[in-house]
């Protein structure tokens, strides 16, 4: 019984849910962390390498980024113990014996994460409904695409940028990992006029302290190139790029990027957290005790579920590009407001705010973690 509950909290998980159906080899794990601001919302995961552990943390991570967020929906995850690169007729076997298993788990809306796409979503649709991260023709806004989350990195760093004392316009930004998050954060700082110097995928990293062409960046990924090939600039470690002079220093890529034996290296004001858990909490510790300002991931790149859960209430795509701006700004100005006043981590802050929403919604319900009606959908 010990191990049955030995993720347990005063915040969830509500519902730790294992699927499996030998006869298509599926293997897969929701994890309903907490509803009490409404039905979860959470990506699916699907990697060779899930396990329940991970479940159980990325589920919690989303009740904090939603609540954070002032969305009405609470956290969750699924994640598939699968090879997303398998033939399609056997992913869309799998994806929609998935949602058939799940169909009356309506504490759950399905949202896209890593390895599953907007035709999956469509196929999950057609099963069950409940369903984010659509194609167009059902109202789907292609949020990666689009750069909700990259939108939002921007508000961030615009607002970080007054409070540290700098102007976005002219200042240095390094970007790790050029995919859906960095590629458009990238776009939308250089229109804001500040200057790349410094990117990288997962082939290499290069700089240039005049600055990168961000469309020639994009035109070279485009061609399915690496940032590597890029003609005007100089090729760096990946420990180089890391220790790039510079005003923000964005990851957009793996977790635990920065750790102990690199933090020092750091040479930037801020880090504004695109990737999720990119940095160790002990290397926030030290960038904190040493005056570099670190957004935390779940305040930072809410873009994409923001944009998500406007999808889900039927919004069009000015009116979630419109909620990003206001609601990370917002969140923004209230971590660095406790930030400044009482010293605290950012990190710490940012959870205070998050479980303080928690906590009044989960005061007004019957049960702290039981859903007892069928109010929220
Ligand atoms: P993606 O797969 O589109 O892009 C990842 C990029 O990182 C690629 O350019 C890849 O080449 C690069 N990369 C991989 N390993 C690297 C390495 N060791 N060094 C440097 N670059 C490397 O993924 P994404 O959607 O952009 O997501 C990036 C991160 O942001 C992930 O942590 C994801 O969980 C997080 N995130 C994404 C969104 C979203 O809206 N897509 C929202 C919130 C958080």
């Amino acid at each position: 019984m010990d191990d049955a509950f030995q993720y347990s909290d005063e915040f969830g998980p509500l519902k730790i849910i294992h699927l499996y159906e030998p006869s298509l080899a599926l293997k897969a794990v929701l994890v309903v962390d907490n509803v009490a601001m409404g039905p979860s919302i959470g990506g699916i995961r699907m990697a060779v390498d899930v396990t329940t552990e991970e479940c159980v943390r990325l589920a919690r991570a989303m009740t904090f980024k939603n609540a954070a967020a002032g969305l009405p929906h609470g956290g969750g995850k699924a994640v598939i113990c699968a090879d997303p690169k398998m033939n399609k007729p056997d992913k869309e076997a799998l994806i929609r014996a998935f949602a058939q298993g799940l169909r009356n788990e309506e504490t759950y809306i399905f949202a896209p994460d890593m390895g599953v796409d907007e035709e999956c979503m469509a196929w999950i649709r057609d099963e069950v409904g409940r369903v984010v991260g659509l194609p167009y023709v059902f109202g789907g806004i292609p949020l990666d695409k689009l750069g909700a989350t990259g939108w939002g990195l921007t508000q961030v760093v615009d607002v970080v940028a007054k409070d540290r004392g700098f102007k976005v316009k002219g200042a240095r930004f390094v970007v790790q990992g050029f995919g859906a998050v960095g590629k458009h954060v990238s776009r939308f700082l250089v229109e804001k006029g500040a200057l790349l110097v410094g990117v990288s995928d997962s082939c290499g990293a290069i700089c240039n302290k005049s600055g990168l062409d961000v469309d020639q960046l994009l035109a070279l990924k485009a061609e399915g190139k690496s940032v590597t090939e890029y003609a005007d600039a100089t090729q760096i470690s990946s420990d180089g790029l890391v220790s790039l002079e510079c005003d923000v220093w964005i990851p957009a890529a793996r977790p635990d990027v920065i750790h102990e034996g690199n933090v020092q290296s750091l040479n930037t004001k801020v880090m504004v957290q695109g990737a999720n858990i990119p940095c160790t909490l002990e290397a926030e510790e030290y960038l904190h005790q040493h005056g570099v300002l670190c957004i935390p991931d779940f305040i930072a790149n809410a873009g994409g579920v923001i944009c998500a859960a406007m999808e889900y209430h039927g919004a069009a795509q000015a009116a979630a590009f419109q909620a990003i701006e206001d609601k990370i700004r917002r969140n923004t100005e209230q971590v660095l407001k406790r930030v400044n006043e009482q010293s605290m981590l950012p990190r710490e802050a940012a959870v205070a705010l998050a479980k303080k929403r928690l906590n009044k919604a989960m005061s007004y319900r019957r049960y702290s973690l039981f859903s007892t009606a069928p109010h929220f959908l």
